[in-house]
């Protein structure tokens, strides 16, 4: 951009005469004043150099607070404004505009660890970083949290490669180390922009709106993701709208229910669980992934009664299996941060696993690693401590991909550790794929943990588990998820050719 450099000199220069240094030029100047112009210019001088300072620096404080101001909130309609008269002049002119909206990644995270004081400061730095990395031109507000938008002002050249590179600039002021408390904190953002040529209509709200939606693109592939607003993306906004308000119905009226998976021991084969894994058989549209509808169950805020209503059927799988003849040791069910923060939760599973008249240890309660890293002294802590020490397993999820601590994982009484299937892909293969998992499995031996494979898609990357030392598998090598009906079948089958097959061995020793 052209007028970055003179605006950010101009800034520059703003700070240089505000600053305290150049109060050690004025002797210099007074005397100098004497020397040039005899005594009444020392008088003129020593009166008017002090009044001039003081003006200057009182410009320069309003700028700062105009900066403070941006850490403040709700200043969306000043953007939508801004937004607007920059798309009118740009039809007018043949430039264009855009709109950029950026948010920290994990800022719930960083409020819990850091405490809301030292948080408000980063907002406040990231603020002045931004309007650093901007030309005078452009508008930003803080419109939410610590969500930034920008008016970016009309360009001749702003193009998909422009608002990547500026996007890309954000992005490295703000991840620049920031000093709090005599600590050093990192930051990440993820960025969302729309072109306004590619804006659904000409109006400012839809610019935003329109980058709202890729930085929420940008988010789920985050952090520090950035995206650009495509039609695509309004269509699967629309369909998880839809999605929003089937959600509660099909909750109520067992739309919703778990499949599973089946979990083996690599030393004998015999099925040690199952993983109980949500799906929507909606009316019109067919069978639904998670990864469809968990974003419209978050939304919908009901996260908690999809807990129930996976963890009441799992548990009443249980006791179908028990009835049909099977020995199914454990069920694994997966619980969001949203329920592991329900402060009856530890009462509420108690309850449930008397209901069926089920010990504790016959459920294993899943939580990804990314929960257990992020978390302090909470009630989550609280939750999965309580549940441990209600005698439940605690199954730490996608392991590998949320830098959990070891003081973590004991403060938490991990079980089992699920190592992530990025890991597990070609492990027979790819040497530094069985370096990797290796030294996964040592440090669980060390710390006598379970483990489990996630995701074994072949033969060979079970056979190399099983040497390795990984005492559980679970994958479409396996087994796919499945419906209840299917499990008792599969079973059938399973026991059979465990029959009939010589072992893959688990390493010993
Ligand atoms: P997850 O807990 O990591 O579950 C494993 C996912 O990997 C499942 O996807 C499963 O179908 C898939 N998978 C299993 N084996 C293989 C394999 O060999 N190859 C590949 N490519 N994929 C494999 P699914 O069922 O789509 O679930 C996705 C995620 O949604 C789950 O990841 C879990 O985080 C979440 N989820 C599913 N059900 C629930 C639920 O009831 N409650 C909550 N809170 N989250 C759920
Ligand atoms: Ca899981
Ligand atoms: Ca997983």
């Amino acid at each position: 951009m052209a007028g970055l450099p003179a605006a950010l000199s101009r800034r520059n220069l703003r700070a240089i005469i505000n600053g305290p240094q150049v109060l050690a030029f004025i002797p210099a100047l007074t005397l100098g004043g004497y020397w040039l112009g005899g005594e009444s210019t020392l008088l003129i001088l020593a009166l008017v150099l002090p009044a001039f300072m003081a003006l200057i620096g009182s410009g320069a404080a309003a700028q700062g607070d105009a900066l403070l101001g941006l850490g403040e909130l709700g200043q969306r309609e000043t953007i939508e404004n801004a937004l607007e008269q920059f798309a009118i002049s740009s039809t007018r002119n043949d430039k264009n505009t855009a709109a950029i909206v950026l948010e920290l990644d994990d800022y719930n995270g960083l409020i819990s660890r850091l405490g809301h004081k030292a948080c408000n400061d980063i907002i406040r730095q990231t603020a002045d970083r931004i309007r650093a990395v901007l030309r005078e031109t452009d508008i930003v507000c803080r419109i939410d949290g610590s969500t930034f938008a920008v008016a970016v002002a009309p360009v001749k050249r702003a193009d998909l490669e422009t608002l990547i590179q500026m996007s890309a600039r954000l992005q490295s002021a703000v991840s620049e180390p920031i000093s709090i408390d005599a600590s050093t904190v990192y930051t990440s953002c993820s960025v969302g922009f729309c072109l306004g040529a590619r804006a659904p209509s000409k109006t400012g709200e839809s610019l935003l709106e329109a980058a709202e939606l890729a930085l929420g693109e940008a988010r789920q592939n985050g952090p520090n993701a950035i995206r650009s607003f495509s039609s695509e993306m309004l269509r699967r906004a629309k369909v998880q709208h839809d999605l929003l308000e089937d959600v509660s119905i099909a909750l109520e009226n067992g739309q919703i229910l778990p499949w599973f998976q089946p979990q083996v021991s690599t030393d004998t084969g015999e099925v040690t669980g199952f993983e109980a894994l949500a799906r929507w058989h909606h009316p019109t549209r067919g069978m639904i992934p998670p990864c469809d509808f968990l974003p419209a169950i978050e939304e919908a805020g009901l996260f908690e009664r999809l807990g129930e209503v996976i963890l009441y059927q799992s548990l009443a799988s249980m006791i179908k299996w028990q009835e049909n003849g099977f020995s199914v040791p454990k069920v694994g069910v997966n619980f969001s941060s949203a329920e592991l923060r329900n402060p009856k939760l530890v009462d509420k599973i108690r309850w449930e696993l008397d209901r069926f008249d089920l010990s504790p240890d016959r459920l294993a309660v899943e939580v990804l690693e990314t929960v257990v890293a992020a978390t302090g002294d909470d009630i989550i802590t609280r939750n999965i401590a309580g549940l441990a020490s209600l005698g439940c397993s605690i199954d730490l999820d996608d392991f590998g991909t949320g830098h959990a601590s070891i003081a973590n994982i004991r403060r938490f009484s991990v079980d089992r550790i699920k190592i992530d299937r990025s890991f597990i892909m070609k492990v027979d293969t790819d040497p530094e794929q069985q370096h990797m998992v290796a030294a996964i499995l040592t440090m669980a031996e060390q710390l006598k943990l379970e483990t489990l494979g996630e995701g074994v898609e072949t033969i060979g990357e079970h056979a190399m588990l099983a040497q390795l030392g990984c005492g559980h598998i679970q994958g479409f090598g396996l087994a796919r998820p499945m419906p209840f009906e299917d499990t008792l079948d599969w079973m059938q089958k399973h026991r059979a050719k465990l029959a009939e097959t010589p072992k893959i061995g688990r390493r010993t020793g």
